[in-house]
């Protein structure tokens, strides 16, 4: 950091470059941009970042991101909330729900079972997820866990949980190239792979 900036320019660059893929030369490009930016824009960017760390929470429901109790997905009066698809994370929900194949509801676990990484089922959203499976009125449980060892894993754990209850459990189809993350999946792929759904035994 060079002693010819002010202390409030240099910490502007200290925050941008924590930033991830922000090298030390981008994070002094990016403030210098919100110093010579207009006040008006400067402050909204301010604004932003501080609403998302005071205002985003978290769906009591299914956890996904929401500003209020329940999300938008939760509250809305058309989707079957007979049909829970679980995903890993939030922005699983935005690639599913991009394809327009989906009229269920979530239920966003917030991560994988990895034993070796340290993460273990009570790390996740699993225990609510068994309490809304029995809260009755949930005819299938779909899993969209990302396709890939941990994510099939974690599958597989939850399945065993749920097995006595009375749901059909699927798993989106195939079609997806296995090691890849469902964030990733072309849309059109991940279309199929929802119409597809299949049995998970
Ligand atoms: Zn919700």
């Amino acid at each position: 950091m060079s002693d010819v900036y002010t202390e409030s320019l240099n910490k502007l660059i200290e925050q941008f470059a924590k930033l991830p893929g922000i090298g030390p030369r981008t994070a002094e490009r990016l403030a210098f941009y919100i110093l010579n930016t207009s006040a008006s824009d400067a402050m909204a960017l301010a604004d932003a970042v501080k609403n998302v760390k005071t205002k985003v929470g978290r769906c009591q429901i299914c956890f996904n991101l929401s500003e209020d109790s329940t999300c938008q997905i939760c509250s809305d009066p058309r989707r079957d909330k007979k049909v829970i698809c679980i995903v890993e994370q939030p922005k699983d929900i935005i690639s599913l729900e991009k394809t327009g194949a989906c009229k269920w509801v979530y239920h966003v676990l917030g991560g994988h079972i990895a034993p070796l990484e340290g993460l273990e089922p009570s790390d996740l959203t699993i225990d609510k997820l068994v309490e809304r499976v029995r809260g009755g009125q949930v005819s299938e449980i779909v899993m969209a866990t990302n396709p890939n060892v941990a994510g099939d894993g974690t599958s597989l754990y939850i399945s065993s949980l749920l097995r006595g209850e009375n749901v059909k459990i699927t798993r989106l189809a195939r079609g997806l190239p296995t090691g890849t993350t469902n964030e990733y999946a072309n849309g059109k792929i991940l279309a199929d792979a929802i119409r597809a759904r299949q049995r998970l035994e």
